[in-house]
């Protein structure tokens, strides 16, 4: 069809254009193949109690390993995996796996509550059947719904807004916790917390780097919304202390620990806590 709309048409497609479609392509070939190896796997980032020190929870974050181009982190393969539909199959195999791993972690300490939590796409919502599958992976690892937190992001919530407050209702009235991801970094932020509930913010990691007093005005109004929050990307003990400071009760980020895989995320759960000085 191509050939026929004339030779002008190649003009405009130039070679950057062609490797950059060819690429996508590739990869969307590749992505679903991968599906049926394991070159699909989790980094796990401990979730850490600012005041005690203590590991209470993970997030887990995808991987891939291709064959050829090495350790994909999620930006190189999500937007593929969001244009071809392959996000929903990604989806479920990142809670299998999650899920299934946050039950060992649970066994192996008695005593110890641990929640791990797994970032949900927009498609993900927008996927009718998306609270019966989250149920029956929940089900099928024995994991406690409460032990599960959903992370999702503002966009979510501007994109098919009925639908998603539908989702997130029902999820948490089965015993989910979902949490606002990248908080401050969408729009109208302060309208969404009315009309979507959700147990936790996620500070976005702009303004726990920031020193301007937006952070510590998004915690109080958080504290003042009843909502439990992390702060993300925390990289110095300074902004650590300052968040916890400003009432902040969890934090995220390479000053505790980068994402690893499960085997060091066990040793990390045997280590002694790392405690912020007063
Ligand atoms: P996110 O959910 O906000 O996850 C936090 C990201 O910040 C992770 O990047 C993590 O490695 C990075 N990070 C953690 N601590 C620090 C820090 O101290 N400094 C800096 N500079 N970065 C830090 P990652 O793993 O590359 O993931 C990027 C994004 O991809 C995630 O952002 C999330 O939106 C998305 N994502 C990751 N895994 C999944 C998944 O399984 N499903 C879906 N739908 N999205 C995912
Ligand atoms: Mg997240
Ligand atoms: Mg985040
Ligand atoms: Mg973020």
């Amino acid at each position: 069809a191509a050939k026929n709309r004339g030779k002008g048409r190649f003009v405009v497609f130039d070679q950057s254009m062609q490797d950059r479609v060819r690429s996508r392509v590739g990869l969307e070939v590749d992505l679903r193949r991968a599906l049926e190896t394991d070159e699909i796997h989790l980094a796990y980032q401990p979730i850490v109690c600012l005041n005690s020190g203590a590991i209470v929870g993970a997030e887990a974050l995808v991987r891939w390993t291709h064959p050829s181009q090495g350790m994909l982190s999620p930006a190189a393969f999500l937007p593929v995996a969001e244009a071809s539909g392959l996000i929903l199959p990604l989806g479920r195999r990142v809670l299998e796996l999650a899920c299934a791993q946050a039950t060992r972690w649970l066994a192996d300490r008695p005593g110890n509550d641990f929640v791990i939590s797994v970032n949900l796409s927009v498609h993900q919502l927008q996927h009718r059947g998306m609270v019966e599958e989250i149920c029956a992976v929940v089900d099928g690892a024995g994991l406690p719904p409460a032990a599960l937190m959903l992370e999702i992001t503002e966009s979510a919530m501007v994109h098919d807004g009925e639908l998603v407050a539908t989702q997130v209702e029902r999820l948490r009235a089965l015993g989910f916790g979902v949490a606002l991801d990248d908080f401050g970094t969408g729009y109208s932020s302060i309208t969404h917390l009315q009309r979507f509930r959700v147990d936790q913010l996620k500070i976005d990691r702009s303004f726990v780097a920031a020193d301007d007093g937006v952070c510590e005005a998004v915690l109080r109004l958080a504290e003042l919304l009843g909502l439990e929050t992390v702060a993300e990307g925390i990289e110095t003990a300074e902004q650590a202390r300052r968040v916890r400071d400003f009432g902040c009760k969890y934090g995220q980020g390479y000053w505790f620990a980068k994402p690893v895989a499960p085997e060091a995320f066990q040793e990390l759960l045997s280590a002694p806590a790392r405690v912020l000085a007063a």
